[in-house]
């Protein structure tokens, strides 16, 4: 069999995995690389992204315990999401680091460590975007192009470090408050249902680092599908 021949089976046996019972990814929205803020939590809409329209997002990993479950349930329903990584977990587990950046997800960077930056020194701050960058780099051979703060708590010394580098910052539209303890699949997934009522889709703050979360996505995602949400896949050119 020839390598087209035996290439093309491959894709049409992977699309055949997802059909129309899958979320899927509905489209992909490229953004420029540039000095810009979205999400509607501290910022303007995302551009571009229609109501119905869900940026699936994760934060605080990669955690060898809860990542890989997450990466199961999004290669399960076909769905492409990002990845917001500390920088002390993506040196400790560059490995996964790339997996989840090789599956075709999207990495950006969350803080070095997971501060609450407004309690540091400028210079504490700067220091810690600065290991932020370089793990990145060093580990995913690539320029990072999106920030998250860690707790959304942004900083004046910080937004201007970022915009002379040209990284936008992404907050959030609506999530599940998964961080809280003892959530069930179906709190979760109710909590996720009324915040995207309200912001009508958006972009969608979630942790990879979290045991609940990872065990809860298949019913979210199912939960997605079930309300009509389209996912759509972010990506910086
Ligand atoms: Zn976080």
């Amino acid at each position: 069999m020839s390598l087209l021949i035996t290439m093309a089976l491959a894709t049409a046996i992977t699309q055949s995995a997802c059909g129309a019972d899958a979320l899927g990814t509905s489209r992909t929205l490229t953004l420029k690389r540039e000095a810009a803020a979205w999400g509607t939590a501290q910022h303007a809409a995302l551009p571009t992204l229609a109501p119905g329209e869900v940026v699936l997002t994760f934060d605080d990993g990669p955690r060898p315990e809860s990542t890989p479950v997450v990466l199961k349930a999004l290669a399960d329903q076909c769905v492409k999401a990002s990845f917001f990584m500390n920088g002390e977990p993506l040196r400790q587990h560059a490995g996964l680091a790339r997996q989840v950046r090789d599956a075709g997800h999207t990495v950006g960077m969350h803080g070095y460590r997971h501060e609450h930056f407004s309690q540091l020194l400028p210079a504490t701050q700067l220091a810690d975007l600065d290991a932020m960058v370089a793990t990145y780099r060093a580990t995913l051979g690539a320029e990072p192009a999106a920030y998250r703060f860690p707790f959304l708590e942004e900083t004046p010394t910080l937004l201007k470090a970022l915009g002379e580098r040209g990284i936008t910052v992404m907050s959030v539209d609506a999530g599940a408050e998964d961080w809280l303890p003892d959530q069930t699949p179906q709190m979760l997934a109710d909590k996720l249902l009324s915040q995207l009522a309200k912001s009508h889709g958006g972009i969608v703050l979630l942790h990879d680092a979290q045991d609940q979360t990872a065990r809860a996505l298949p019913s979210l995602l199912q939960a997605l599908k079930a309300s009509s949400y389209r996912t759509v896949h972010l990506r910086w050119e």
